[in-house]
């Protein structure tokens, strides 16, 4: 038998947690009475710098049931780096990791399914979503361009995956490896290698509150994935500038010619565009230029990650 972690990043989910907990507690004994994990797997909460009762919620949680664990983050430190505190403490005491988010829109019942990949031998389990019904058409619509810009980009993801799966030690261990500062799991997790494997799921809606993930955030977190995983935008910019170079030799010829055939009003139309159009491939280089500047600016300092204010966890149960 196998002790798994579940391990849950909370950022102001004060309104979904008991209900949440109380489910997640229903599925872990079930999954202990029938000799799936141990009775020292633990249903560990991250608080990522919440302002409102998430941590008063987790530690009265730990205090009534010792089954679950709570670690406070100093402040808040985005999704993905609570993930990685969650997945990197649980490291410690388990043999396997499940993430999840705190709303319940991810189908807690295949938890089971993820288990039993876990002990066929698999040590990576994605879930992917069978089903966006539930999600908003622009929600839809963006995640899919996103999926399919990042398979042209030719970055490794799993289509319609987010960050519900199991990760056994070793893999941990293997994601312990990577040291980046901008960590788009997502992307990480399929270098890791090892034997992996996908359930799927429906995804529901949002229990209750409202999404942590603003369309700002979400661009964001989108562009950062690309970034982080592929220099082909800057190729493409340099293909596009060989491309221009040849246009404007041909322009070039074009206006001397008929300077010297002499019918040669100055073209002012031609003139203004290709200044706005040298000006704006120039700006747009520039811009992805510097992004990637910015990232190995921020690579570069080796900041923490995270840094854990407190962690509450009983080792005997
Ligand atoms: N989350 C977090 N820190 C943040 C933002 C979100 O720990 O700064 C957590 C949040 O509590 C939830 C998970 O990350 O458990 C996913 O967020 P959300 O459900 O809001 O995203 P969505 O499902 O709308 O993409
Ligand atoms: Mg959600």
């Amino acid at each position: 038998m196998k002790t798994i972690w579940l391990v849950i990043p909370c950022y102001n989910e004060e309104e979904v947690l008991p209900e949440t907990a109380k489910r997640l507690l229903e599925i872990h004994q079930k999954l202990v009475n029938t000799n799936k994990i141990t009775p020292q797997s633990k249903i560990c909460m991250v608080n990522d710098g919440s302002k409102d009762k998430t941590w008063s919620i987790i530690s009265k949680l730990h205090n009534e049931n010792n089954i679950f664990s709570g670690i406070n983050l100093s402040r808040n430190r985005g999704h993905q780096n609570a993930l990685l505190a969650g997945l990197m403490t649980a490291k410690e005491y388990a043999d396997a990791v499940i993430s999840l988010d705190a709303d319940l829109q991810d189908d807690i019942n295949v938890i089971e399914k993820f288990v039993d990949c876990f002990n066929n031998g698999y040590d990576i389990v994605y879930g992917v979503r069978s089903s966006r019904k539930t999600d908003t058409f622009f929600k839809r619509f963006t995640a899919e361009g996103f999926y399919k810009v990042m398979k042209v980009l030719g970055v490794d993801v799993v289509f319609n995956h987010a960050d519900y799966r199991l990760m056994s030690k070793r893999a941990l261990e293997g994601l312990s490896e990577f040291k980046e500062v901008n960590l788009f799991l997502r992307g990480i997790v399929p270098q890791i290698g090892y034997p992996s494997t996908i359930v799927e799921y429906e995804r529901h809606e949002r229990f209750a509150g409202e999404s942590k993930y603003p369309l700002k955030k979400m661009l964001s977190f989108a562009f950062d994935g690309i970034t982080s995983f592929s220099v082909k935008p800057m190729k493409i910019i340099i293909n596009i500038g060989i491309a221009v170079f040849f246009v404007s030799i041909i322009m070039l010829l074009y206006a001397l010619i008929s300077k010297i055939l002499g019918f040669a009003v100055s073209g002012w139309t031609s003139l203004i565009g290709s200044i706005w159009m040298i000006g704006g491939i120039q700006l747009l280089s520039l811009g992805i230029v510097g992004e990637y500047v910015g990232k190995i600016y921020s690579e570069s300092k080796q900041r923490p990650r995270y840094i854990i204010q407190e962690l509450l966890n009983e080792e005997d149960v």
